[in-house]
């Protein structure tokens, strides 16, 4: 499932590539793709504009039309835009395709049909989007602004974080990543971290956001890029899906156990489930450890 990296390195290349392509024509192949309009009603609304500006926000891709509308793509588990040189042979599951002035054409493709295709005046956006998070990656996002989105909330640090409307665009990948850049026990009750760990944990958000960036997203599934690549970060991660492998700083094997119904890997000596300086008590939680 496409991540902030994964959508943030799509909408880089997009970036370069899309901004003053006018869309001549859009097809859709599987209705449900398109929400909240007709197929042929928003074809007759995107034909003729213009993208002006490629934009996202969390997990949001955001194409920028000439009229101030703007199409709002969610990829959601498996879908991706690759874009179809006038050539090649069409992209598998292609379910919408927007055909580009230059001849070449943006094919949405998505095996498992989740994810959907949207288009949403400017106004209509901070409705959309009251309910997310900070942008962890924006300037506003500050050790302080995290503290302030954790306190309160007295699950597991890992749940925590996937929830969106504490922080945007983190998923399963990048959460683990971040808490062992931290040195924090997924099982970690957010409410119970200090000043310390939180910028800690701020400054792993951020940097294995980044690396994943820096390496085109995380591919062990579906991600592609525009140009059909997948993204390397998979060799570049630190515990994810290392399940059992020494631990990339002391050694130790890396553990798998299950927070919040996701597959979660953590180092149990960097990671441990009690800081060290902690008065006990609250942080008396065994972790379930399910190999
Ligand atoms: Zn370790």
């Amino acid at each position: 499932m496409p991540e902030l990296p994964e959508v943030e390195f799509v909408a880089r290349q997009l970036r370069e590539t899309l901004p003053g392509r006018r869309i001549t024509a859009v097809e859709t192949r599987w209705e449900r793709s398109i929400q909240g309009m007709e197929p042929a009603e928003f074809a007759a609304e995107v034909s003729g504009r213009v993208v002006t500006q490629v934009g996202r926000r969390a997990k949001y891709l955001l194409l920028t039309l000439d009229d101030g509308r703007l199409l709002i793509i969610h990829r959601r588990m498996s879908g991706n835009l690759l874009l179809w040189a006038p050539d090649d042979p069409e992209p598998l599951y292609t379910r919408v395709v927007f055909t580009l002035d230059d001849g070449r054409r943006l094919a949405y493709t998505d095996p498992r049909k989740f994810g959907r295709v949207a288009l949403a005046a400017p106004d209509a956006l901070p409705a959309a989007f009251a309910t997310l998070g900070p942008e962890p990656l924006e300037d506003a996002f500050t050790p302080a602004a995290l503290a302030t989105r954790l306190a309160g909330h007295a699950g597991a640090i890992k749940a925590v974080l996937l929830d969106q409307r504490v922080v945007a665009g983190l998923g399963n990948i990048y959460a683990d990543e971040a808490l062992f850049r931290a040195g924090i026990h997924p099982l970690r009750s957010a409410a119970s971290l200090t000043a310390e760990e939180i910028t800690r944990l701020h400054a792993g958000i951020q940097g294995a956001l980044t690396t994943g960036i820096a390496h085109g997203g995380t591919t062990f599934g579906r991600h592609r890029d525009i140009y059909n690549e997948a993204g390397v970060n998979l060799e570049h991660v630190e515990v994810y899906r290392r399940t059992g492998q020494p631990c990339l700083r002391c050694g130790a094997p890396i553990e798998r156990i299950v927070v919040a119904q996701r597959s979660t890997h953590f180092c149990p000596h960097c990671q441990p489930p009690h800081p060290a300086s902690s008065n006990g008590g609250s942080q008396a939680r065994r972790s379930k450890r399910a190999k």
